[in-house]
């Protein structure tokens, strides 16, 4: 087995990629062979190179997060907290280099980048103030009933624990928000669980500088080592390295729904099987119906072509898919969104790779004789440049082929023609889970857009009234997730503080002496968290959010 290698340069100045992976708190050379992020503009590699991680140094990633689990778990919620806090400030501090780097890795323009940095510091802010406010904790106590008849009652008393180490993915399409300390890695650290990060291969640099600032934060706030690593690996065989290892107790990932799928079957293949939540394929309809069409026809397809466009369309939320009942208003629509995509210059997507999946998608949808091709916008001339292209079919013939109803990741969109709202329910029942579902809908629409709710409600995590599915609110009423293949697991979100549920786990602690219990459950009213008694919610003495 092949041990770290450290490298004992300075951990907090530079700020700068230098080639390194993290293994608990240190910085450490890989050896395995070299990879490079590539400038998905001109195609060449980005300095510095990064030997990849051995089985050795993954293992040993996973080993310290093993040793940590215990004592991270054991750290005070308001201390979590505060590592939390404290992980954003470092990223603050790192932001311009962040940004920068991300920007040369990415082809993702300035101002998105920035707006990135800051939901990926609200969001960790957002957490310290859940473990703050203690809601998730969950505590219930059922007190012991001994003279009960016929059986005495047990003293139960139930709280929320981590799951153990987490092994997150970092995504291509957000660097910072869904990467290295992104939103798995802080809902997981939120949770009381050590996190193993394997970096995108796209964006090594930007995974270096923000792997820094929580290995900082670490030391700074007096964490165990091993509460956070990441690792860089060339091929799938790192990160199926990673899954397989028997002390990962969950998995959170962001990508292809053929990469979710491979880590959800390793996970299960495991002889002690573990929950992956891999967020992977969303089409994202966009029902327009008639009174709604009729009163904004052109304004509806300038403001769905620039959802469409936003980001070269690589957004998990992208409106892929648009369905209309024909009427008056419908043409305006169409012409609009048309023009709109027929002008747009394009952009350089987030990798070769990536650029080339959708040229090859596109174009097969795009060549369909059932489809005509209403528009297709111009294409940058960059390694990664891509156009964006929207067509037009009708029910029957988008019912008839199923390779209409896949994701295709970037701004590419058709829009399916309805008779009627019959037809256009028979459209939604024959789609996949879907992390959303949007209606834009007036007055007039109201009967429509009742009869459509139960059907929406089992096909999306999300659904939007007169909005686009693109732009995800972090907060706490956010779900960022559905039903298959949107998900691997319906029943989380991966966005907002009920992101925190998918790495804990109930205990009930029955008869337990209270020397041996922890505070919030001995005496929750000096642990000051919300608690249950007998079912029944405890108020609190003082608004939690004031703290
Ligand atoms: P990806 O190919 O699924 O890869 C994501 C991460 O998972 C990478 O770190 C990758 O590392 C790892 N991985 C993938 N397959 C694996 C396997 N079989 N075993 C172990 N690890 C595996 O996604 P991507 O690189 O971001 O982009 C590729 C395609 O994914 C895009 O063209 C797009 O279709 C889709 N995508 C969808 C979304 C969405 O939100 N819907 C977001 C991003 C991407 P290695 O490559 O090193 O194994």
């Amino acid at each position: 087995m092949t041990e770290c290698i450290h490298d004992d340069r300075p951990r907090s100045s530079a700020a700068t990629p230098s080639g390194r992976m993290l293994i608990a708190g240190t910085p450490t050379v890989g050896d395995g062979p070299t990879m490079y992020s590539r400038n998905p503009s001109t195609g060449t590699n980005l300095e510095p190179g990064y030997p990849a991680a051995s089985a050795g140094l993954v293992e040993s990633a996973c080993r310290h997060a093993s040793q940590a689990a215990v004592p991270y778990r054991n750290v005070a919620p308001s201390e979590r907290a505060t590592f939390l806090d404290r992980i954003a400030d470092e990223l603050e501090q790192r932001r311009e280099k962040l940004v920068t780097r991300a920007r040369s890795e990415t082809a993702l323009g300035v101002q998105r980048l920035q707006g990135e940095a800051g939901r990926t510091v609200g969001q960790l802010r957002l957490f310290a103030a859940e473990l703050r406010a203690g809601y998730w904790t969950q505590v219930r106590i059922d007190p012991a009933q001994p003279d009960r008849a016929p059986q005495p009652r047990p003293d139960l008393r139930q709280r929320r624990i981590g799951v153990g180490p987490v092994a997150v993915f970092g995504a291509s399409n957000f660097p910072l928000a869904f990467s290295t300390a992104g939103g798995d890695t802080a809902s997981a650290l939120a949770a009381g669980c050590p996190v193993v990060v394997k970096a995108h291969p796209a964006h090594l640099g930007t995974a270096e500088i923000a792997a820094e600032a929580i290995a900082v934060a670490a030391r700074d706030t007096g964490m165990p080592p091993g509460v956070f690593s990441q690792i860089v690996g060339e091929g799938n065989e790192t990160g199926a390295l990673l899954v397989r290892d028997p002390r990962i107790r969950a998995v959170g990932f962001t990508g292809s729904r053929r990469g979710g799928l491979a880590l959800l079957a390793l996970a299960q293949q495991r002889p002690i099987p573990i929950p992956v939540y891999a967020e992977m394929s969303s089409v994202n309809p966009v029902i327009l119906l008639p009174a709604a069409l009729a009163a904004r026809g052109s304004a509806l397809g300038e403001q769905f072509a620039a959802s469409l466009t936003l980001g070269a369309g690589q957004f998990c939320t992208n409106p892929g898919l648009i369905l209309a009942i024909d009427g008056p208003g419908l043409s305006h629509f169409i012409d609009s969104a048309a023009t709109a995509v027929s002008d747009d210059p394009g952009a350089t997507m987030l990798t070769t790779a990536i650029a080339k999946a959708y040229q090859t998608g596109s174009g097969r949808t795009g060549g369909l004789a059932e489809v005509e091709v209403l528009a297709r916008g111009s294409r940058p001339d960059t390694a990664a440049g891509a156009a964006a292209q929207l067509l037009r079919t009708d029910a029957g013939a988008f019912l008839g082929n199923p390779l209409l109803h896949k994701e295709v990741f970037g701004a590419a969109s058709t829009i399916v023609v309805c008779d009627d709202l019959v037809e256009l329910v028979d459209v939604l029942a024959a789609i996949e889970g879907q992390l959303t579902a949007t209606v834009h809908a007036d007055a007039d629409d109201q009967a429509a857009a009742r009869a459509l709710m139960p059907i929406l409600e089992d096909l999306a995590g999300r659904i939007i009234f007169n909005g686009w599915p693109t732009g995800v609110e972090v907060g706490h009423a956010m779900v960022h997730g559905g039903p298959y293949p949107a998900t691997t697991d319906s029943r989380s979100t991966s966005v907002g503080t009920a992101a925190i549920e998918r790495f804990l786990r109930p205990v009930a602690y029955q008869d337990v002496p209270s020397a041996l219990l922890p505070t919030e459950l001995s005496a929750p009213e000096s642990a000051d968290v919300p608690w249950r008694l007998d079912g029944h919610m405890q108020l609190l003495a003082h608004s939690r959010e004031d703290r």
